[in-house]
């Protein structure tokens, strides 16, 4: 079943707004088996929207649209749909008296431009708004199935979890399910993974296989095609077991989940507890690991040693490695590490050090540079690191990178660039 989608207004084209409607429709769409083929984005313009609909009618078997069915003047998507296909529209009486029993409960007076939102085209079906005024209409025309829907996110998807994909099922049918799962792998390359899974890979057909790669991860996209979700999930369940045995520690995490997450997990899983010695990052790895839930199980505290005063008197690095090797440096952050490991008294310590720019950096030392050490009962690792980033963005790829760190090394994925290793009590 072909689909087009036609994104209206003129915020979209002059790049005020994402379109994020489009992503929602095209995400739900496609996983029921529609083929979103097209997409169109027209500004509030009755010529060039009629001519998008005319195009999308010819080329689609269903055209939906987004936005355009408020109550101003700038609002014509249902009209122009009605003119299009040739329909007069009459005024819905229950259309009419919910609007009215929406506005009564908010205590305002519609205006008198409201009762454009009640016409409704001859013939066609009403799909209900429960959370807005602008109500939604599906109607049939010359082949295509037209279904128009308002613009704000949460009216248009409140609508198509209760009317319109319903609607699309009564109409054409259960189309099957796609379902995804994305794992999430560390510490291989994505040759590394292709081999680990090349059999499975060839032999693939429900659920298929994809590697890809994103910020240093690998990442293996399960993909099932089935009547129903349940069964997607145990075709999917089945692959994903196997690809868990053949990569073993290397999956660290499943869709949407994060390093804070991921590490979190392991944490409490092992009754383990850890604690940030952070520079540059200025508390944002500790602010990262306790936006998880339940967090306060294994995040003891944190020390943000922005001075080397600091760092000497709070965490015990030597004021030798700080004149030594300067406070950005692999023996700082190992000391760091060590220091807050030792004064929360915690099984793992992080420690940051680095130049999170813009200024700041030397020929030696350019901004960006940045030394994330892991200490724990069995010694010390760390890992040097160059962004190339803003202020921003390189604190939080060094917070990020530093969760990743300890996950590894709890884990034992090494990927670092030096071992201290030395029996650490506290
Ligand atoms: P409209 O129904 O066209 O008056 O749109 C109402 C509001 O919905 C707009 O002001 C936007 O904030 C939002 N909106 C409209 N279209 C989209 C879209 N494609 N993606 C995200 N938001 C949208
Ligand atoms: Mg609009």
């Amino acid at each position: 079943m072909k689909v087009e989608i036609i994104s209206t207004g003129t915020e979209l084209l002059l790049g005020e707004i994402l379109n994020t409607n489009f992503t929602y429709l095209a995400t739900q769409l496609n996983r029921r088996g529609y083929d979103v083929l097209y997409e169109s984005t027209v500004g509030d313009n009755p010529g060039r929207l009629k001519a998008v609909l005319a195009h999308a009618a010819s080329r689609a078997d269903i055209v939906i649209t987004s936005g355009g069915l408020g109550p101003t003047r700038g609002d014509l998507t249902k009209e122009l749909v009605a003119e299009y296909c040739g329909l007069p529209m009459h005024t819905d009486d229950a259309v009419q008296a919910q609007i009215a029993a929406f506005f009564a409960r908010r205590r305002i007076t519609p205006t008198h431009n409201n009762d454009k939102q009640a016409l409704v085209p001859d013939g066609a079906t009403v799909l209900w708004n429960d959370v807005g005024t602008a109500p939604g209409i599906a109607l049939e025309h010359g082949g295509t199935t037209f279904i128009l829907l308002p613009g704000p996110p949460s009216e248009l998807q409140h609508m198509c979890e209760h009317q319109v994909f319903p609607y699309l099922e009564r109409r054409f049918g259960n189309l099957g399910l796609i379902q995804s799962h994305t794992l999430k792998v560390r510490g291989l390359t994505e040759s590394g993974v292709a081999e680990l899974l090349d059999d499975l890979i060839l032999a693939q057909s429900n659920p298929t296989i994809a590697l890809y790669a994103r910020h240093g991860d690998i990442l293996v996209r399960l993909t099932a095609k089935a009547e129903g979700k349940a069964e997607a999930e145990r075709l999917i369940d089945g692959v994903r077991k196997v690809v868990e045995q053949r990569l073993g520690v290397h999956v660290y995490g499943c869709d949407d989940e994060n390093e804070a997450q991921v590490l979190g997990r392991l944490l409490a899983q092992r009754h383990q507890t850890i604690a940030c010695a952070e520079s540059c990052t200025g508390g944002l790895a500790t602010s990262l690991l306790t936006d998880v839930p339940g967090s306060s199980e294994y995040v003891m505290g944190s020390v943000v040693s922005y001075t080397n005063e600091v760092k000497h008197r709070v965490l015990g690095v030597r004021q030798e490695s700080l004149d030594a090797y300067g406070a950005v440096s692999s023996q700082v952050a190992c000391e760091m590490a060590k220091g807050v490991r030792r004064v929360m008294r915690t099984d793992v310590g992080i420690g940051i050090t680095g130049i999170a720019g813009p200024g700041g950096g030397t020929s030696e030392k350019p901004v960006g540079l940045v030394y994330i050490a892991v200490a724990d009962a069995r010694g010390v690792v760390w890992k040097r690191c160059q962004w190339n980033g803003s202020r921003e963005s390189n604190k939080l790829r060094s917070a990020v990178t530093a969760l990743g760190l300890a996950y590894d090394r709890l884990t034992g994925i090494d990927r670092v660039d030096g071992v201290v290793a030395q029996e650490m009590a506290h």
